[in-house]
């Protein structure tokens, strides 16, 4: 029954909205499901998933939207879908999202864009657009995403969900298709902080396949709202669009009448956050996209000339826009004779800014404000402006930078249009958020 009616809410709304790359056969998913219940445990018993188009699924496409992997199919599951699979989980299919994660909206995917569900001319945020919108859409309770610089956060606030960007190293990478691997983390979305605690707790823990996991795992910490003390960072929500604004101080009254203490901090670097992430990001975008030329892995149509010649037809050919606009500044920033100018440096800012970060935090439980600074924006807005779109991801790109988990909620609507809270916490406390999320929702 569960399955039928999932099937039939996909009837119904995916082609309007169009969250998924891949949709699993019904007759594949129903003999999973009657499996998993048959079996005595799991916490995920049957529970149905989307997951994101960059994270590896034995026998399912893997394509990260892209021509250069349109038709992947990995031999193995990631960690993360192995935990999944061990609770009992079963993947409904694989999501829409930006070109190997590269972008805010879903826009630049080779499929086409994910329309927001709460307004189908909007864009769903991004980069893990898709999973967001399978939730908002009613398709699914949980979803999986990545988050380099807040492609969890952002589609969990576009459409009102819940996401939590874990702590570096507590969630293994080990089958993400990777971008940006010192930023990056795979981490849990789902309609409330219970699921988004459930699918975290599944997911999480220590992986010998990827040396960037750690050993222990975040205290379960339970949070008292009346004891905790925010700090609303003024310079960014002042920097938010005015509408934005609006909705996120009605939050943060109701936070403040239930008892919270919440004080007004300056992030003194955060004009440099920017920058610094997108060095970073961008740099290591065109190391890793490196392997894909044709031969080793992807999109092959060409074979002549000199290899030089037949990489770059491939790579022309298989990678769209945005995904080379990256691979060309990055391979710029790290050339010799730049990487001191741009690289190091940024490596540098970034330090500056971690250090910042945590100091507030040494004097504050948690550090608050809207997670994007924008209302959801219409399909075609940005996208031909990167500049504007980069911009977007000022208040998320922080918690990458310094490591440390983020979690968005909903914090109410504008005219219908989703607007997200954020919390960013010291590093390990990501079921003190969850906790926290609980007793706000
Ligand atoms: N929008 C940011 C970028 O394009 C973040 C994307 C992400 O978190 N994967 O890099």
């Amino acid at each position: 029954e569960y399955v039928e009616k999932t099937y039939e809410r996909i009837e119904r709304v995916e082609g309007k909205v169009r969250a998924f790359i891949t949709l699993r056969k019904k007759e594949e998913v129903l003999k999973e499901v009657k499996e998993a219940i048959d079996r005595k445990q799991g916490k995920l018993k049957g529970v149905l998933i989307a997951v994101k188009d960059n994270i590896s699924t034995n026998g399912i496409r893997t394509t990260c939207a892209s021509r250069m992997l349109e038709d992947y199919v990995p031999p193995f599951d990631a960690t993360v879908i192995q935990k999944l699979k061990q609770e009992g989980a079963v993947i409904l299919g694989k999501t829409n999202m930006d070109e190997f994660a590269m972008g805010s909206t879903t826009e630049t995917s080779y499929f086409g864009p994910t329309h927001n569900p709460w307004d189908l001319e909007r864009t769903p945020g991004g980069s893990s657009g898709g999973s967001g919108a399978a939730l908002a859409s009613g398709v699914v309770e949980i979803a999986l995403g990545s988050d380099t610089g807040g492609s969890i956060r952002a589609p969990a606030a576009f459409n009102a969900v819940f996401g939590l960007k874990p702590s570096y190293g507590t969630v293994s990478r080990y089958g993400l298709v990777a971008y940006a691997n010192s930023l990056e983390q795979i981490g849990p979305m789902a309609k409330n902080a219970e699921d988004l605690e459930l699918l975290y707790s599944v997911i999480s823990g220590e992986d010998w396949r990827d040396a960037t996991t750690i050993p222990q795992s975040p205290p379960k910490t339970e949070a008292d709202l009346s004891k905790t003390r925010f700090a609303l960072l003024k310079n960014i929500l002042d920097a938010s669009q005015p509408e934005v604004q609006l909705v996120f101080k009605k939050a943060i009254d109701k936070l403040s009448s239930e008892g919270a203490t919440i004080k007004e901090v300056e992030l003194k670097y955060s004009d440099y956050a920017l920058p610094t992430y997108y060095i970073i990001a961008m740099s290591e975008a065109s190391s890793n996209l490196a392997r894909f030329d044709g031969v080793r892995y992807g999109y092959s149509k060409y074979y002549e000339g000199t290899w030089k010649e037949t990489f770059a037809k491939n790579r022309g050919d298989g990678f769209g826009i945005e995904v080379k606009r990256r691979i060309l500044l990055g391979s710029f920033i790290l050339s010799a004779g730049y990487y001191d100018q741009y690289y190091l440096r940024a490596l540098k800012v970034r330090r500056l800014i971690k250090d910042e970060i945590d100091s507030i935090l040494s004097k504050y439980d948690v550090i608050l404000s809207p997670t994007m600074p924008v209302l959801p924006p219409k399909i075609g807005e940005v996208i031909d402006d990167p500049v504007r779109m980069y911009a977007m991801d000022l208040n998320t790109v922080l918690a990458n930078l310094a490591g440390i988990p983020a979690l968005s909620q909903p914090a109410g609507f504008y005219n219908n249009l989703p607007v997200g809270l954020q919390m960013m916490g010291k590093y390990l406390s990501d079921y003190y958020l969850i906790s926290l999320s609980k007793s706000i929702e």
